[in-house]
């Protein structure tokens, strides 16, 4: 395959850490593009968020989504990346657009454990699960409707990588 494989779903599914593994086995590139964005910018979500508000950053995350395409790549998205028409459009036009579904419950208390508030800001200044299952209601549709495939992202990443795997190639997976 030498279309991208985007990785989409909300904070805490596994987009960076699955999508790293799963670079690494398929020989592709890892591009994430929250850290795209830090590292073309200087800046990280957080702030620029709060220099340029959410819509200031979604501009951002788009022109990045654009500049990415084609390739052997793995491209973990940000979370928001979905509420964008054009970026669901672009990804699915452009690769294989994989949703990393868990439950919000499996969500909080991933990001409770490991919050790095700089790269995650709090989209409403409510608690973590409440905020999260209400997010995930919001897009839960736009994530469907972005994706080719959707897998079950509440076990270990190795066994998320493996059924992803098994799922883009399945007569080669042993
Ligand atoms: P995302 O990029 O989708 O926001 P991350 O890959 O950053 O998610 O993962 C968020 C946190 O959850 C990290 O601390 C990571 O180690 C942990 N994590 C990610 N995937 C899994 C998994 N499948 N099982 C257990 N913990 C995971
Ligand atoms: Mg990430």
């Amino acid at each position: 395959m030498t279309q991208p494989i985007y990785l989409v779903g909300a904070r805490g599914c596994g987009k960076t850490t699955v999508g790293q593994a799963l670079a690494g086995v398929l020989g592709y590139e890892f591009i994430d593009t929250d850290q795209l964005l830090l590292s073309t910018t200087g800046r990280s979500v957080a702030q620029i968020v709060e220099s340029e508000g959410w819509g200031g950053f979604r501009a951002k995350e788009s022109a990045i989504l654009r500049s990415t395409t084609g390739g052997r790549k793995v491209i973990a998205t940000g979370g928001g990346i979905v509420l964008s028409e054009a970026n669901r459009r672009c990804m699915r036009a452009n690769g294989t657009v994989i949703y990393l579904h868990a439950q919000p419950d499996i969500l909080a208390r991933r990001l409770e454990a490991f919050p790095e508030e700089d790269q995650r800001p709090s989209l409403t200044g409510r608690p973590i699960a409440e905020e999260i299952a209400e997010i995930l209601l919001a897009r839960e549709a736009l994530y469907q409707d972005a994706a080719h495939h959707v897998l079950d992202a509440s076990s270990s990443p190795d066994a998320v990588v493996s059924a992803i795997l098994q799922r883009l190639h399945p007569c080669a997976a042993g």
